[in-house]
């Protein structure tokens, strides 16, 4: 990760890259501000400039080894420090979740608390530092650098640190070994034991721009410029938020897309084009699938109320609404239950491991019996 990598943000790279050059590096620094804004990505790129062998025009080279090693996670004077989840009777460290770690960094430059919790496989978790991370610290840090200048410690959240772990961590900020650099990531410095966050140098890292964050948007996933700018504005400044909501918009628009060619060819009773179409469907997984069908059943429900014209209960989106001012008058007192029952059974089947193909195949000949008029 380089500082080019990182959107924004220009006057906090201006002041990491001047302690480095300048050799008054911080023995604790601490990256502070709105989630999403991209803090970890910034101590990452702080890390790789730190130890880059061959530094210019104000950013790590990316191709030098220590670059790569960086850059593949490998680098033996880096060490990462995360909040974890505690198995039964056994302690935790960073340490027995550091491959998952990397894999996850891999795919997500910009960390993402709730993914973290997805990709540990518990999305109500509570990481936290135990004092035996502390421990591990410690153990880590009594060997000098390998190589580098420094060792650096890059440490996410440390608001998740215990009391007892942060006690034992406190020692070390505060008479810490001559080359050491701890760079903390934090979303919510306010919960940092006080002892530990009035010894770190504090780095304020604020909401992004709406019209940066939109940028991005527009050249990195082809968002339509309007659409950019309202969705960089309800993001509040948050680029992650912010790419959730595009991803999120991005699958509706195929589950609108799919939606209507089922109905469409239920109507024509086109079989051949339903059996091409539960191919397709079939492509998502089941989970996709389970979600595309309880994206149909909502669609059915907000038809119904168009048809009823009670508009003021309707939450379609611009493009739904097009699409059900035709076709609303299909969703009847008639057929609304049936289809929501069958709709219901389907994702039954699908989540018990049925043949995803024939349940949504039959689902579709249902349908056609279902909207004829
Ligand atoms: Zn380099």
């Amino acid at each position: 990760m380089k500082f080019s990598d990182i959107l924004g943000h220009e006057n906090v790279k201006e002041r990491l890259r001047a302690m480095v050059d300048d050799d008054r590096l911080p023995h604790a620094l601490l990256l502070q501000g709105p989630a999403g804004v991209g803090k970890f990505a910034m101590a990452r790129a702080l890390t790789q400039y730190i130890h880059c062998e061959n530094r210019h025009n104000g950013d790590s080279c990316g191709h030098c080894p220590a670059c790569i090693q960086q850059q593949s996670f490998n680098h033996i004077d880096t060490i990462f420090s995360f909040p974890v989840i505690k198995g039964k009777n056994r302690e935790a460290t960073s340490d027995d979740y550091i491959t998952d770690w990397k894999d996850f960094l891999r795919e997500n430059p910009y960390m993402d608390f709730s993914r973290w919790l997805a990709a540990l496989g518990n999305a109500n978790a509570q990481p936290v530092m135990y004092v035996e991370e502390s421990a591990a610290l410690i153990h880590k840090l009594n060997f000098t650098a390998h190589k580098a200048r420094y060792k650096t410690v890059v440490m996410w959240l440390p608001e998740r640190m215990n009391s007892e772990c942060a006690n034992k961590l406190l020692k070390l900020v505060e008479e810490p070994y001559a080359d050491t650099v701890f760079i903390m990531v934090s979303n919510t410095p306010q919960d940092i034991l006080p002892t530990i966050y009035s010894r770190t140098q504090r780095i304020e890292m604020k909401r992004l721009p709406d019209d940066t964050v939109a940028s991005y948007l527009i050249d990195n996933m082809g968002v339509d410029p309007t659409d950019a700018m309202a969705v960089a504005h309800l993001s509040e400044g948050s680029l992650i938020e912010a790419m959730r909501q595009v991803s999120l918009g991005n699958q509706q628009r195929e589950s609108l897309e799919l939606f209507m060619r089922l109905m469409r060819e239920a109507y024509k009773r086109d079989i051949r084009a339903l059996r091409q179409w539960s191919v397709d469907v079939s492509a998502l997984g089941r989970e996709g699938e389970i979600a595309f069908l309880t994206y149909c059943e909502r669609m059915v429900r907000e038809n119904f109320i168009y048809n009823l014209h009670t508009q003021a209960l309707n939450y379609l989106n611009r493009d739904e609404a097009g699409f059900s001012s035709k076709f609303a008058r299909f969703i009847t007192e008639r057929n609304v239950v049936k289809l929501i029952d069958e709709l219901d059974s389907a994702i039954t089947d699908i989540a018990g491991n049925a043949n995803a193909k024939m349940v949504l195949f039959d689902l579709a000949i249902k349908v056609i019996m279902l909207i004829k008029a």
